[in-house]
């Protein structure tokens, strides 16, 4: 089962990391869409799935990217979460290399910032044994129902009802740099 990600501490890493990889590898970022999802599993840590589509805004033949990159919930603390999502983003900025010297590199690079070196999946396996025993995280009952991210700045907004940006997040703008937002919802609608 998956769903995306409304977790405010695993979305605002993910938005560190992302804007790294995008200031290291801004090509990759060209017309392409990235979701973030959450998954109920202990056998993977993370997983990132690229495809490629049609442009829905442009009536090129050029080809959208998107990519979904989805994370145990089962993972805990922000240095896992922020290892997994490095790692993860190096695959989407090396497509098609899988765990080759290039993914390395660029995860490696991207990681920097935070002193973190990736490993493929058969060493992230190990830290994630240790933690499959722990019981799965209690969903936090206060957590709000709407989170808007900025798809430009990463800067979130979070709401607890249905208010004029939740229904319209088209009709708004970043105060902080003019970008669109994206509504994550764990609400029912
Ligand atoms: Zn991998
Ligand atoms: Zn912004």
């Amino acid at each position: 089962m998956k769903r995306l990600c409304t977790d405010l501490k695993i979305i605002a890493i993910f938005e560190e990391v992302k804007a790294r990889a995008q200031e290291l590898y801004p090509q990759q970022f060209n017309d392409c869409t990235i979701d973030l999802v959450v998954r109920e599993t202990r056998k993977q840590l993370g997983s990132c799935t690229l495809s490629m589509q049609n442009s829905p805004t442009k009536a090129t033949s050029a080809k959208h990217r998107t990519a979904e990159i989805a994370i145990s919930k089962y993972l805990v603390g922000e240095e896992a979460i922020r290892k997994v999502l490095i790692h993860e983003l190096g695959h989407f900025v090396a497509p098609d290399h899988h765990h080759s010297a290039i993914w390395k590199e660029r995860a490696d690079k991207i990681g920097e910032k935070w002193e973190i070196v990736c490993h493929t999946r058969a060493s992230l396996q190990e830290s994630f044994s240790f933690r499959a025993n722990l019981p799965a995280p209690k969903i936090n009952p206060t957590a709000p129902n709407y989170v808007l991210v900025c798809q430009q700045c990463g800067q979130i907004i979070v709401r607890h009802r249905r208010s004029k940006l939740v229904k319209h997040p088209n009709g708004f703008r970043c105060g902080k740099c003019g970008g669109s937002f994206k509504l994550l919802t764990n609400a029912k609608q």
